[in-house]
């Protein structure tokens, strides 16, 4: 029987994960297909239904659904629970267990990030969203001492924050509306800026205008595409970095999850750069992306 794994999100389309999986599965023999189900948030608990099947050997869950999908599976791992969202699930019988491999993948791409300076204690993460609780309780496990979250909606942010405030009581975690002149104050005062919202993803939008972000930043998109933020950090002089190494190394904890086996890393950046380089599939199907930048591309 043909295994089955799928990408549960809103929109999918433009999503590089299936490239690399689907190269992984068949180099290792694996007689698995990977599979992307676009299912708006009302489809969602059908969806993760139909996951108990014995067909079934996981699923990864994206944008918007890494909230929404916690109270639906039937256990947590220590780090989903921590988190609050769910990027990957495994089935153990026709039971769900939801998973966080975004955190690993999120310490890959800091690393990186920084590269050889000291690790800063301050950052600015622009969303509140699934990815960007796995940045915010990755920034607390790394020993940031101050974070500042905005978000459109500054409801979300705030219960962010509330949600961390057992495991962030040592150090200043904020909530701040989205209003231009105070995230222009704080990335003034800060080194690293991280885009953790969906700004950029279809479009040649960007969250934060181009006269506020200064050489001293380092800047990291989870978008996984040379976005508007990323050419506009670099004009300014910044050290920037798109998600591509998050979303390998994200996706190669997620292929041990389902499978066992190590992860043929080599191989899925191969995939990821190629599927790239064919052009980044937006929400509508439209070529939207860029070739690799040379950060993204570095093998870990
Ligand atoms: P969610 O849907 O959970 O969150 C989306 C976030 O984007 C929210 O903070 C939302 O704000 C904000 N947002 C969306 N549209 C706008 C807008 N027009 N103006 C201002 N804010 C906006 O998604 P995820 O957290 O799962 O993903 C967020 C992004 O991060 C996506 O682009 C995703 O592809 C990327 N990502 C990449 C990963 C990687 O491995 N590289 C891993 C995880 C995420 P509001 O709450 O106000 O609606």
């Amino acid at each position: 029987m043909t295994r089955r794994v799928v990408l549960i999100g809103h929109p999918v389309a433009h999503s590089l994960s299936g490239a690399m999986q689907q190269a992984a599965f068949d180099e290792l023999g694996i007689d698995a297909s990977y599979e992307l189900w676009d299912r708006a948030p009302i489809d969602l608990a059908d969806s993760i239904a139909e996951l108990r099947g014995d067909e079934f050997l996981g699923a990864n869950v994206t944008i918007p659904h890494k909230e929404r999908v916690v109270p639906m599976v039937e256990k947590l791992t220590e780090e989903a629970q921590a988190i609050g969202a769910v990027n990957t699930l495994t089935r153990e019988g026709k039971r769900l267990v939801g998973h966080n491999t975004d955190v690993a993948g999120f310490k890959v791409a800091l690393d990186h990030l920084v590269g050889r300076q000291k690790m800063p204690r301050q950052a600015v993460v622009l969303g509140a969203g699934g990815g960007a609780r796995a940045i915010v309780y990755g920034l607390i496990r790394e020993g940031f001492h101050r974070v500042i979250v905005f978000n459109r909606h500054l409801h979300r942010a705030e219960g962010l924050v509330k949600h961390f405030s057992r495991s962030a009581s040592h150090m200043e975690l904020r909530a701040m509306p989205w209003h231009e002149s105070i995230i222009e104050s704080e990335i003034a005062k800060t080194k690293v800026l991280i885009n953790a919202t969906s700004i950029g993803l279809t479009s040649d939008d960007s969250p934060v205008g181009a006269e506020v972000l200064h050489d001293e930043l380092l800047v990291l998109d989870l978008i996984y595409a040379r976005t508007q933020l990323l050419k506009d950090a670099a004009a300014a002089g910044a050290t920037t970095s798109d998600g591509e190494l998050m979303l390998l190394h994200q996706g190669a904890a997620a292929f041990t999850l389902w499978t066992g086996q190590p992860a043929p890393l080599g191989l899925m950046q191969t995939k990821l750069a190629e599927a790239r380089a064919g052009g980044v599939r937006s929400a509508e199907g439209e070529p939207t992306g860029e070739p690799a930048t040379e950060a993204a591309a570095t093998p870990e």
